[in-house]
């Protein structure tokens, strides 16, 4: 596989072999973002795709587009960003929308234990508490059930306070199959899925990075 930094287009190409990962099209114009909407429907999210970019959010490379109306400005304003910074531009991404719970899984190379999968809560708090399990690749399904009960915030998964139950029998076959992904090419040396998005149905990946 390709050495180097994967951006967050090319890893959720390569992980669509390995899990669900939302539908999305690259375009570089209006009209081929018009027919993408049209054919993945709204709500979406339009995304600046550039290497110059790793952080989408924090140069406000992320919309959600609730509508037909709000599309051509929302398109519009991505592209003054990429003006006005000067990007490099790979394009721009148009990506389903997915309700649900923000999840992180990673994967990390260490010099000791090989490569190790990472699980938490997306949001602050994960990062406030710490709140986040780990084990050595690659996992069970066991494993991962007790990764999941291993978190302070669990119970925000299995329906707190009336909440509806999101799919955790989904998650954990996610999880495991992240975790046999290092078996197969043990070359990758980080990836991060933040977030996958999961419901009481569905989980999808939304967002991920790579360094091979
Ligand atoms: P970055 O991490 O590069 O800033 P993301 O693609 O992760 O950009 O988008 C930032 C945030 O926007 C995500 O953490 C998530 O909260 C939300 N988001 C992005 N894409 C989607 C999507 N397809 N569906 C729902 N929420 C999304
Ligand atoms: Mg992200």
């Amino acid at each position: 596989m390709k050495k180097g930094v994967y951006t967050d287009l090319e890893a959720e190409d390569f992980l669509q072999s390995f899990v669900p990962v939302a539908k999305h099209r690259l375009v570089q114009d209006m009209k081929e973002a018009e027919m993408a909407a049209h054919s993945l429907g709204f709500p979406l999210v339009l995304k600046i795709i550039s290497k110059d970019a790793v952080h989408k959010s924090e140069i406000h490379g992320v919309r959600l587009v609730k509508n037909h109306i709000d599309f051509a400005h929302e398109y519009q304003n991505l592209m003054d960003i990429v003006k006005k910074k000067n990007l490099h531009l790979d394009g721009i991404l148009v990506q389903e929308f997915v309700r649900g719970k923000e999840l992180i899984l990673g994967l990390k190379k260490d010099a000791v234990f090989g490569h190790v999968l990472l699980f938490g809560i997306g949001g602050i708090y994960s990062e406030l508490l710490r709140d986040v399990s780990f084990r050595v690749c690659p996992i069970t399904e066991k494993d991962a059930e007790a990764m999941i009960e291993e978190l302070k915030m669990h119970a925000l998964l299995s329906g707190f306070r009336g909440s509806a139950a999101l799919h955790v029998k989904l998650l954990k076959k996610v999880m495991v199959a992240v975790s046999k992904i290092p078996g197969k090419y043990p070359e990758i040396q980080e990836m991060d899925i933040n977030p996958f998005v999961l419901n009481e149905k569905k989980g999808f990946v939304v967002d991920a990075r790579m360094l091979v």
